[in-house]
């Protein structure tokens, strides 16, 4: 069970409102903070380290990033804009990973530049960045493990996933690296999404570092660091329960000492790459009820939309509400709570008990902190909102305004 708690009340939200119109995001930083050092003090018997390298898609605002920095963690990017983001809040090349896959050469030229470590997705790209760039002196290798680990929802099956090199390719991959140079290596896999069993990561630790060993033994060459890669899920629904990070820690430090140790591989970092686990539970999307309409079923219109948050859209999921002030008030209602897009999967919540709502309450989505304000978009002319960070002291500040009309037209030639 998951206590599903608001860090704001109404009356806030009203005040607010006046100067920051809603829809918008609004982020804890106190709860941001908390879980970054609870992630860190889980690992903090790996011997050559542990880093988790929040990946930046999640919540791509340097703001929250710099809180990020201030807690000890790395950025894993993936594309020109975000290494840019890393760039300007002058991350270190070692805090910084590029975990890209059909990677334009410019991008890979932007994280060389940087000193960013270059994981590679695909074999021929050892060869392409020593063609084009050089290959750089430290590169890691992104795993699929194919038919040996079972899927998951989100990211499917590892087989059908376009990510990673075979296990044939890993061996080679890190032997034509060595020969072009390279001289320190590392070892990669991400193939699970919001996963909420604690041992589907040891599962993918033991995986990685018998690999590790594979390696080891085949071509003499020694991994300096494991990156588990991210997906740690959050209970976005209050009958889940939120991942024990220190149960996956207590399997890893097994592993390492009955797998890597014995075989001569310490000390190895090991790094993780998780986005929505970090930030995920400390977001909230804040909406005002528009509309109430009766028809075939009841519905509640808000102001905000599947830009805003297109997870339950895209995936069905199922993302928690509370309507502020009414958080007392029976769930009498079995209510569809919509945005105004014109498609019919512009839905936030499906036959969903809620207490009774009016025209202007104010409305609270859960767990928006990841994957949410980042993958918003403009279809049908609807403009991003703005994000908003409660500081630890009580105060709120605007770090993202909400796009305006000139933003939309912005990129027309209308000469
Ligand atoms: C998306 C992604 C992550 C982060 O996933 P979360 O679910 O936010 O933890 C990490 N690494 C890679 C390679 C990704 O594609």
């Amino acid at each position: 069970m998951t206590e599903k708690h608001v860090p704001f009340d109404r009356d806030l939200v009203e005040r607010l409102s006046e100067q920051y119109p809603t829809p918008f995001h609004i982020y804890d930083e106190a709860g941001i903070r908390a879980t970054a050092r609870a992630m860190k003090a889980a690992f903090d018997w790996v011997p050559g380290g542990f880093k988790n390298y929040f990946a930046v898609k999640a919540l791509p605002n340097p703001s929250v990033m710099a809180i990020l920095t201030e807690e000890g963690m790395g950025f894993d990017c993936s594309s020109l804009a975000e290494l840019a983001l890393a760039e300007y809040l002058k991350t270190p090349g070692d805090d910084i990973m590029f975990t890209s896959n059909d990677t334009p050469v410019e991008e890979f030229a932007r994280a060389v530049d940087l000193g960013a470590i270059v994981n590679l997705d695909d074999y021929r790209h050892i060869d392409f960045l020593h063609d084009h760039l050089g290959l750089p002196v430290r590169v890691c290798m992104r795993y699929n493990p194919g038919s040996l680990k079972g899927g998951n929802v989100i990211i499917g099956k590892p087989e059908e996933a376009k990510y990673g090199f075979t296990r044939e390719q890993i061996v080679a991959g890190y032997r034509r690296a060595q020969e072009l140079g390279a001289r320190e290596f590392g070892l990669h896999a991400m193939v699970a999404s919001n996963e909420l069993n604690p041992d589907y990561f040891v599962e993918t630790g033991k995986i990685l570092f018998e690999l590790a060993v594979e390696v080891l033994e085949k071509t003499g060459l020694r991994v300096s660091f494991i990156n588990l890669g991210g997906g740690v899920g959050i209970p976005y629904r209050p009958d889940q329960d939120a991942v024990d990070l220190r149960r996956v820690s207590e399997g890893l430090r097994e592993l390492y000492d009955t797998v890597l140790k014995p075989a001569g591989l310490d000390p190895v970092r090991i790094f993780m790459e998780n986005g929505r686990v970090v930030t995920g539970p400390h977001g909230y999307l804040v909406s005002r009820v528009r509309h109430i309409k009766e028809t075939y079923k009841h519905y509640v219109g808000l102001d905000a939309s599947m830009a805003n948050l297109m997870r339950p859209g895209v995936y069905g999921a199922y993302h928690h509400i509370s309507v502020l002030g009414k958080e007392n008030e029976p769930a009498t209602e079995t209510c569809d709570v919509t945005g105004s897009l014109c498609e019919n999967n512009d839905k936030f919540a499906i036959d969903r008990q809620l207490p009774r709502m009016e025209p202007g309450d104010l409305v609270v989505i859960h767990d928006t902190g990841a994957h949410g304000h980042s993958m918003g978009f403009n279809y049908n002319g609807k403009l991003r909102s703005a994000e908003l960070l409660l500081r630890v002291d009580g105060s709120v500040r605007l770090i993202r305004r909400a796009e305006t009309l000139h933003d939309y037209f912005a990129t027309l030639d209308l000469a």
